[in-house]
């Protein structure tokens, strides 16, 4: 497994470096957003750790500009002495899939770090399996509790990009450059499709699995939408 820590302050670099690298995992470091940013966008890596106050260029902008202009769905797990809810919020938003609070223990990084790892390479990749909800992105097939679903071609992106990504938030942009790349149609298109997908995928099925995070995006999971 293949992790970048990107982080400023050598000492806390340094340990949860030694702390990867003990455990087997290959390991890059950068000590500024720049180097960080270049070191993302070239190589793949399984999950990123990202230190939000950085020089340059900031943890957060780091991950919008990660998420937004390069399209890149590398795990990011960000982590931040500053303790408030509202940097919480900002982080998510920004597209992190996990967050932090210094102090923390290396185990529970490196405990996240794995969970993270997993959620991407946990199923192969033409069989989609979230809950009952079953997708097969070569033949098309899509099921829920056995019974077969037909969905349109857009509809049937905009679930294969939701099971491809379970379990974090998906701002509406990353759904839109899903399903549409640059030219999504106008404003209310995707909230249009969402609502059609969840009249087949979730309402005749009494549980739903995609979820609204208000003010964030959507977040497909057959866990508590809180977890
Ligand atoms: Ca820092």
């Amino acid at each position: 497994m293949n992790v970048l820590i990107i982080e400023d302050n050598q000492d806390i670099a340094a340990s949860i470096y030694d702390y990867l690298e003990a455990l087997g995992y290959t390991v890059d470091a950068a000590g500024d957003g720049v180097t960080g940013l270049h070191l993302a966008l070239t190589n793949d890596y399984d999950v990123v750790v990202l230190d939000l106050g950085l020089p340059v260029i900031d943890g957060m902008d780091l991950c919008r500009r990660l998420r937004q202009d390069a399209r890149r769905l590398v795990p990011v797990i960000m982590l931040t002495a500053r303790d408030s809810l509202e940097n919480k919020l900002e982080g998510f938003k920004s597209g992190a899939d996990d967050y932090l609070i210094k102090p923390f223990a290396l185990k529970e990084l490196a405990a996240r770090v794995k969970v993270l790892s997993e959620r991407i390479s946990r199923a192969p990749a033409s069989q989609l399996q979230i809950g009952d909800l079953s997708l097969n992105v070569e033949t098309h097939e899509v099921s829920r509790s056995g019974k077969h679903i037909n969905l349109n071609p857009t509809l049937f992106r905009l679930l294969t990009f939701l099971m491809q990504n379970p379990y974090r938030v998906i701002n509406r942009e990353e759904l839109e450059y899903a399903v549409w790349q640059d030219c999504p149609p106008d404003s209310d298109a995707l909230r249009t499709h969402l609502s059609n997908l969840r009249q087949v995928i979730d309402k005749p099925f009494g549980h739903p699995l995609i979820h609204t995070v208000r003010g964030f995006g959507y977040k497909l999971t057959d866990k508590n939408a809180e977890d």
